[in-house]
């Protein structure tokens, strides 16, 4: 037996490795880091209403935009909306292949087709075409409510085998025509199914997943389902762009994204408030300075680690592991900067005392 000493986190599943493929200038999968991807709720067609969300999704980082294409009319604002747009831009097409080839035609990065509905091979390879010939890519979106007759018959329902059985049929004739770039997607809006239908196509395929737990609902309960689902996936190495779906503004949906591989430190753009839940111990309105510190730190893109406690009993210990924290006392509390206690703050000033600390370690950064 070896005497190494591990730190336990070896027993997780490493990222599973992926082709990379290319969607306009962002890569996805390979090496590329885990991309956060929205749709627009706006009626493609109105192209003002669907600019300025697009504007507001990327602002809040959102790295590819999403539109419905449901009509020539949407088509038709494709190109403006390329114009207009910093990143890539991708259109979602149900029941019509040749709406998919237009959108092509028009300008988009990628398209999104449900082979489930498209209507057959011949279609597929139409699409499959134009998106070589415009040097775009394709996602093959199979989702548990559009799956083939024969699937559902030998299964009986849109079980997890069903939805892998699918994508790995649609993946397979896609790259026997020689197309590679190549994203797939099972949308399912059971968590358990989502994850066991991604565990039994990831041993038999390496394009890129596109991840998302469909129809989560509203928020909170909506963020946490899709947390729960992208979180399980994400740890098993799964998942190389996400889309959170929420009944919710999409910029709601990329910061969700985003607060998701913070937290399960595949991703990290922005500190990490860690704080303590309170309780009959505390002697400061831990609960105001938090809200206050996130408030003032929202512009910060460093990756650090704030930690904010109440008391005596876990404050100094946990404070003393982040890059600033604070140790709450009866109307004051010790400000820690890397496990080295700088001074005894009054509770009127923590605020200012600990911004002003993460914000040299953020000047620091490289
Ligand atoms: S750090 Fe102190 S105040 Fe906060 S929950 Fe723990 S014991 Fe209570």
């Amino acid at each position: 037996m070896s005497d190494a000493i591990h730190d336990g986190l070896e027993r997780l599943p490493a990222r599973r490795p992926t082709r990379q493929v290319t969607i306009g200038a962002v890569t996805v999968g390979g090496d590329a880091p885990i991309r956060v991807q929205s749709m627009c709720s706006t009626d493609t067609r109105d192209r003002k209403a669907t600019l300025a969300q697009i504007r507001r999704m990327e602002e809040a980082g959102c790295e590819m935009v999403r539109v419905a294409v449901p009509d020539r009319e949407a088509v038709a604002v494709l190109p403006e909306l390329k114009r207009q747009m910093q990143g890539p831009l991708i259109a979602d097409i149900h029941f019509n292949h040749r709406l998919a080839v237009a959108a092509l035609e028009a300008g988009a990065d990628k398209v999104r087709i449900n082979p489930g509905n498209i209507g057959g091979p011949d279609r597929v390879r139409e699409v499959v075409r134009a998106a070589r010939d415009h040097g775009a890519a394709l996602r093959i979106g199979v989702n548990s409510g559009s799956l083939e007759q024969d699937l559902l018959e030998r299964h009986g329902h849109p079980s997890a085998a069903a939805l892998a059985e699918s994508a790995a049929r649609h993946i397979a004739f896609v790259r026997e025509l020689g197309f590679d770039n190549v994203v797939c997607s099972i949308k399912s809006t059971r968590v358990r199914t989502s994850l066991a239908a991604h565990l039994l196509l990831a041993d038999q395929v390496d394009v890129p997943l596109h991840i998302g737990i469909t129809e989560a609902g509203l928020p909170p309960y909506g963020t946490i389902k899709s947390a729960a689902g992208l979180g399980a996936l994400l740890l098993h190495g799964i998942g190389d762009t996400i889309r959170v779906s929420l009944t919710a503004d999409p910029v709601e949906e990329v910061a969700v994204a985003y607060a998701l591989l913070k937290a399960l430190e595949l991703r990290v753009t922005s500190p990490e408030v860690l704080a303590c839940p309170t309780c009959g111990r505390i002697a400061i309105d831990l609960e105001k300075v938090v809200r206050e510190v996130e408030h003032r730190i929202q512009d910060i893109r460093a990756p650090l680690r704030i930690a904010i406690l109440g008391c005596a009993v876990n404050g100094p210990g946990e404070a003393r592991e982040a890059d600033v924290g604070i140790a709450g006392g009866k109307g004051s509390g010790l400000l820690f900067r890397r496990g080295e206690l700088l001074r005894r703050v009054p509770e009127a000033e923590l605020v200012d005392a600990l911004e002003q600390e993460v914000r040299k370690l953020a000047a620091e950064r490289p």
